[in-house]
Parts: C-alpha cells; structure tokens; sequence
C-alpha cells in the first residue's frame, strides 16, 4: 500500500455523493468524523441515543453552507429490539437505497474491574453494546451497502482489542470481538467490491477517554477532529481493494 491511511491528505470533496451511516454521531469521534464526511461532501446519516446532541450536529452540519443535508436516526443499541433495527433498515432502504459507507463508532467503556470482580450484567451490556447492536446493524444494512459500487464498512478498535490489559475487562474482550467481526466479514466478502477494516483511535480526547483517564491532562490528547484521515481513507475511493486491515488512526 502506498498511502498510510493517518497521514492521508483528504482532497476536498472526496466523498461528494457518498450516503455514510455512523453510529455514535453524537459525540467525541463519531461526531467529529460526521462533520469532516459532511465537509468533503457526504450526505451523513447521523446515529446516536440523544436528539438534542444530534440536532446541534445537525446544525453544525448546515452551518458548514455547502454540505449536504443530513439526516437522524435514534435509537439506543443497548434497548432497542429487533423490530427497531429493521425498522431503521426498512426506512434507510426507502430514504437512500444504498449505504456507501458504514461506520460502527458508538461504543461504552463499562467498569474497570478486574475479571475477578466484573458484573456479568455490566458484561453483557457492554458486550451488547459494543459488538452485538454492531454485528446486527452490519446484517441489515448489508443488502444496501451491495446496492453500492464502492462500499466501505468500519468498525473501531483499541489498543486493548490487541493486546489485553489488566482492569479493561468486558470493554477490551468487545473490541476483540470487533476485531474478529471485521476480519470474517472482510473473508467472506473479499471476492466482492465491498471492503471492511478496523480502525483503533488511539487515545484522543473524549467523554469516554476522561472517564477511563480522569487524572490524565486533556491537553496532551489529540483531538477527535485530528484523527480523522485514516476513516476518510477508508470511506474514500482511494482505499479501494483495502479490506480485512485494522489501522491506527495515529
Ligand atoms: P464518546 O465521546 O463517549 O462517544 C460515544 C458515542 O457513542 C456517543 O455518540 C454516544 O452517544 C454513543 N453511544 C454510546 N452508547 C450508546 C447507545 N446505547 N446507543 C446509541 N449510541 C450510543 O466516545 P469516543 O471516545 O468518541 O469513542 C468512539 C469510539 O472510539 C468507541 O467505539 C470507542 O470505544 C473507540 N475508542 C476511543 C478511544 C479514545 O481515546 N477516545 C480510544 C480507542 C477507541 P451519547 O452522546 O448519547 O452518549
């Protein structure tokens, strides 16, 4: 591969007409990344739980004067049935009729605790969460992200979805399993136009990254909108071919 995807210089408007679902749109990188796919062009579908945290990207979104109009689907992964995810498929095919890009970005930390210690229900809520509303949403929207020519789907890693760490329980055993998720996805579409890869942020200045480093000087963090040009590259044209990679966006 010639380009490394952190240092990937985004040309304006490489992802004019591209349809992008990201989950978690809300917040930290999620909602960083929907204001950068916005900006170089993206119709942004934004996911999240909270309606007044998407409508001010909404409107950061609008604010932007040339950007496509976005769109808001709610729905809480860690409640919603499987009635609200095919209804939000069902209403995505009808809207847009293909996915372009599809980035599963919503995620919770849970407890540190040791193993020892852990909650099972935190367990499964994290495991909920973070792997198994995304294994799901990936299903049903798969049929459009085929309607597409070029289509890329990114799930997010961590540094502790690699190499486990003490204390990081259900949260580092989940991004594991995304890693896992990414790779037999990849596998089984590899023949196809459709590419699939991980991305882990590395530590970058959000909610979460306060609550899991509350001593930590924010300062020092890179900012969500730093991290950026690995998830344009992989949503853009030029990563065509790219699939089954986990890649560090710093
Ligand atoms: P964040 O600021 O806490 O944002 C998380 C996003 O996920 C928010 O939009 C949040 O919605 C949404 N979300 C959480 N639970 C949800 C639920 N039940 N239903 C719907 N949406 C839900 O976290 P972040 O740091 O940007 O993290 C984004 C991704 O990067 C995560 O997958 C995380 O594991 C990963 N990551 C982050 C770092 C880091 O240093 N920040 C490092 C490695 C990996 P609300 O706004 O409603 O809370």
């Amino acid at each position: 591969m010639d380009i490394e995807p952190r240092d990937y210089d985004c040309p304006n408007d490489i992802l004019r007409n591209r349809i992008i679902l990201i989950t978690g749109a809300s917040d930290g990188i999620g909602r960083a990344l929907a204001l950068e796919a916005a900006r170089l062009g993206a119709q942004v579908i934004l996911h999240g739980r909270n309606v007044a945290k998407l409508e001010k990207v909404y409107d950061a979104i609008e604010a932007l004067g040339s950007a496509p109009r976005p769109s808001i689907v709610v729905m809480d992964l860690a409640t919603a049935d499987s009635g609200a995810y095919q209804s939000l498929a069902d209403s995505l095919a009808a809207e847009f009729g293909r996915l372009d890009g599809l980035v599963l970005n919503a995620g919770i930390l849970g407890d540190r605790f040791s193993i020892e210690q852990y909650d099972p229900s935190q367990w499964q809520q994290v495991m909920h969460v973070n792997v198994t509303s995304a294994f799901v949403l990936t299903q049903l929207c798969l049929p459009l992200l085929q309607q597409s020519e070029d289509a890329s789907v990114i799930f997010t890693s961590s540094g502790v979805g690699r190499q486990g760490r003490a204390f990081w329980g259900a949260y580092a055993v989940s991004k594991f399993a995304t890693e896992g998720l990414s790779q037999v996805l990849a596998d089984e579409h590899r023949h196809s136009s459709l590419r699939v890869n991980c991305v882990n942020p590395g530590a970058t200045r959000t909610d979460m990254r306060l609550a899991a480093y509350p001593a930590e000087d924010r300062d020092e963090l890179k900012r969500p909108e730093d991290i950026l040009p690995a998830y344009v590259y992989l949503l853009g044209p030029d990563s065509k071919g790219v699939t089954g990679e986990s890649f560090d966006a710093q």
